[in-house]
């Protein structure tokens, strides 16, 4: 999408999802360097968030949750203002020929066809929406490669392993296009880094009692309820191996977890003559976004450093049989993309109702096992056959939470 006469590193940002955290850290680096612009923002409830960044970038156009808040929106903001709302406006917006990098900042399965939109344009798309991925498999990718996006992921252990890739490695991951076995046959494993989330160093954890309060208390990174629940359960660190094993073209196999509660190494990769090569940063996230703005460069604004001699010591453990979720992840990937559709909508509609108080903790993840097994094996060829599997897997999680 970069236009001939375009300098070097400036880009136009759609940033969807906008007032949430990937959004409010994305617009840090706006705010501080001058090679950036914002030319679309989206939040779906926080209107009054919206109204504010509506005001401080008065080109960009607008997109809310529902009508409601669009009047809401044009009441503040004046009638002349372009303000979209809905999904068709979310896609309307990630499609708009005036930017030419999208953050696909929604959390969830709502954040799909945007991401899609963004990437069919082939525009640039940070990706921290990883359910989109998960739901949509190699379709994402086989629109990147023919549409010649970028899809670079802000997730932070992914953003981690790019780095860590040898170049051509990380350039045929991010056009899409691995297709290039000999670059990779260097590469034996890839290792994620998960922090255990706030149970892991407790052993006394009553799991049924868990209240939403400790579930949401990350104790390494600052982040939204859904993610924050997905970190405490590990299905987060479920929906990471899919995501690293689909973005990076390798068997879930050669993808593997660690506990690293410090947070500090992000992931590592191991090579094919024992040497591993690790990515180190400070818990921010605004780390992997300037990453992925400024590829293949490097941003330039100082944000939080990692003083290592002053760091706790760095542990590393295997996960232990408390925690099911990644193995779940396997087992999804095993039986294909219907499963892991239903991986992610069972899990979606368990966190939601553990955030409502309508079921425990310790529920959640026997949700998503009960929606795996009953996934039909197979898998699917566009985005309404997504649409139809995830609403069945809905379904069935409704029913196994009633
Ligand atoms: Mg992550």
């Amino acid at each position: 999408m970069k236009s001939p006469d375009q300098p070097t590193g400036l880009r136009r940002l759609c940033i969807l999802g906008a007032t949430g955290s990937i959004g409010t850290q994305t617009l840090d680096w706006v705010r501080s360097d001058a090679r950036y612009s914002v030319s679309g923002l989206s939040a779906h409830q926080d209107i009054d968030g919206l109204i504010a960044l509506g005001r401080e970038f008065p080109d960009a156009a607008l997109a809310a949750g529902d009508a409601a808040g669009v009047e809401r929106v044009r009441d503040a903001l004046g009638a002349r203002r372009r303000i979209l709302h809905g999904a068709q406006g979310l896609t309307e917006l990630a499609e708009a020929s005036d930017s030419d990098t999208v953050v696909a900042g929604i959390v969830g399965s709502p954040g799909l066809a945007s991401t899609l939109a963004a990437v069919r344009c082939g525009k640039r798309v940070l990706l921290a929406n990883k359910e989109a991925l998960v739901m949509s498999g190699v379709l994402l990718l086989e629109a990147a490669r023919e549409s010649g996006a970028e899809l670079i992921p802000i997730d932070s252990e992914h953003s981690a392993l790019l780095q860590c890739l040898p170049a051509p490695c990380a350039r045929s991951c991010i056009r899409g296009d691995t297709s290039d076995a000999g670059q990779w046959s260097q590469i034996a494993r890839l290792w994620l880094t998960a922090s255990g989330g706030p149970f892991w160093s407790r052993q006394d954890v009553d799991w049924a009692q868990v209240s939403v309060n400790e579930a949401c208390a990350h104790p390494v990174w600052s982040m939204g309820r859904k993610i924050s629940v997905d970190s405490a359960t590990l299905v987060n660190k479920g929906l990471e191996l899919i995501e690293a094993s689909l973005l990076f073209s390798v068997p879930h196999s050669q993808v593997d977890v660690l506990v690293h509660p410090q947070g500090l190494v992000h992931a590592l990769v191991e090579f094919a003559d024992g040497s591993q090569i690790a990515s180190l940063g400070a818990a921010d996230m605004r780390i992997p976004i300037g990453y992925a703005l400024a590829w293949p460069g490097r941003a330039e604004r100082p944000v939080q450093r990692l003083d290592l001699a002053s760091a706790p010591d760095l542990s590393f453990e295997r996960i232990d049989a408390r925690f099911a979720a990644v193995s779940l992840a396997r087992e999804a990937m095993n039986s294909g993309q219907n499963a892991m559709i239903a991986y992610n909508a069972a899990n979606e509609i368990a966190v939601d109702a553990f955030l409502q108080s309508k079921i425990k903790f310790d529920r959640i993840v026997p949700c998503i096992e009960d929606g795996l097994r009953r996934a039909d094996p197979g898998t699917v060829r566009s985005i309404e056959d997504i649409s139809q599997v995830q609403q069945q897997a809905i379904s069935y999680a409704r029913e196994w939470i009633a």
